[in-house]
């Protein structure tokens, strides 16, 4: 007689079950359950991506929580399941997670879906999670695309250690914190925009980075799939003279060794013998506030301030 974990598949009259209760669903793995929340992945581009699972499960639950509802009806509509729909979108997730928690609780089964891609990445589905983890509701995910994780496999960069930064803030003061803090960060970086703020972020990319390398994953899936491997400069002079069309994201080289050790050089210097340095190297008094403030990620007035107090 031999001990099996209960997620085994098949029933073997041989083996001892651990769990008895959980041995009933042997050969059902994909059962739906009672009193569960999934996070149902849908396709970014390619409705083929759309896994059976993802289908199975949709077909089944007691109700779809959308994002948007009416996209998520199309989609439903093409694999020929119809489900009450529930929306829950950044504008009513409070009140709408508690009321979709409760359902679940009185024992109902929901799959939860978000625009596109993985929901609970750069969407609303975080927070609903965090509410069921509160109220121990079980929640499990059908897994499938995420643009991130397709971009950062199809930018040549670096893949094994990465940081996700969805998107930027668009508040100044926060984002070019932000950007200062990962200055030296040697992880490949990922980014979301959208094609209208596209051009500024390149821009402040440039200015807080310096020419990095740089791939513009661009509607990845889709039959206009398209992968710029570039540079940062490059990048922006190639916007200058076209407009951005369609989604996005952006895969950024991490900081090299060279970069790390010349911004440790600059941090052990104040702002003021940061700026002096550069005066006794021959630049203006403006020029040389200009580089410290791109040496150190600030903005120019901040160092400014520090020649008028
Ligand atoms: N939850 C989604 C996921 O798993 O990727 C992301 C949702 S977020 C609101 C939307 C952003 O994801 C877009 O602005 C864009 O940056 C990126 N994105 C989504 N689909 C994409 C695609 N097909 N090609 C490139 N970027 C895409």
């Amino acid at each position: 007689m031999k001990w099996v974990n209960s997620m085994s598949l098949t029933k073997d009259p041989d083996i001892l079950y651990a769990d008895e209760s959980k041995a009933v669903n042997c050969g059902e793995k994909n059962k739906i359950r009672r009193g569960t929340l999934y996070l149902v992945t849908t396709p970014i581009g390619n409705l083929s991506d759309l896994s059976d699972r993802a289908k199975k499960v949709l077909a089944e639950v007691d109700f779809v929580a959308a994002e948007d509802t009416r996209n998520s009806a199309k989609l439903l509509a093409l694999i020929g399941v119809r489900k009450p729909l529930v929306s829950y979108f950044e504008h009513n997730k409070r009140e709408r997670g508690v009321e979709i928690c409760d359902r679940i609780e009185a024992g109902e089964s929901c799959a939860l879906v978000t625009d596109a891609g993985m929901p609970g990445i750069s969407d609303p589905g975080e927070d609903i999670v965090k509410l069921c983890a509160e109220r121990s509701i079980p929640v499990t995910a059908v897994p499938g695309p995420c643009a991130a994780l397709t971009a950062l496999t199809l930018s040549g960069l670096f893949t094994a250690r990465f940081a996700f930064e969805g998107f930027l803030s668009t508040n100044r003061g926060e984002r070019s914190r932000r950007l200062s803090e990962l200055k030296t960060d040697s992880r490949t970086l990922i980014f979301y925009e959208a094609p209208h703020k596209l051009k500024t972020t390149l821009a402040d990319l440039y200015e807080a980075f310096g020419d990095r390398r740089i791939s513009l994953c661009r509607e990845l899936t889709k039959l206009n799939e398209e992968i710029m491997r570039t540079t940062l400069s490059e990048a922006v002079s190639m916007y200058n003279e076209r407009e951005p069309r369609g989604e996005y994201v952006l895969v950024l080289e991490g900081c090299s060794e060279a970069d790390k050790q010349e911004a440790a050089f600059w941090s052990e210097m104040s702002i003021e013998e940061h700026v002096e340095f550069y005066i006794a190297d021959g630049k203006s008094k403006m020029d040389a506030i200009k580089a410290c403030a791109k040496d150190r990620g600030l903005a120019k007035n901040e160092v400014y301030k520090h020649f008028n107090k």
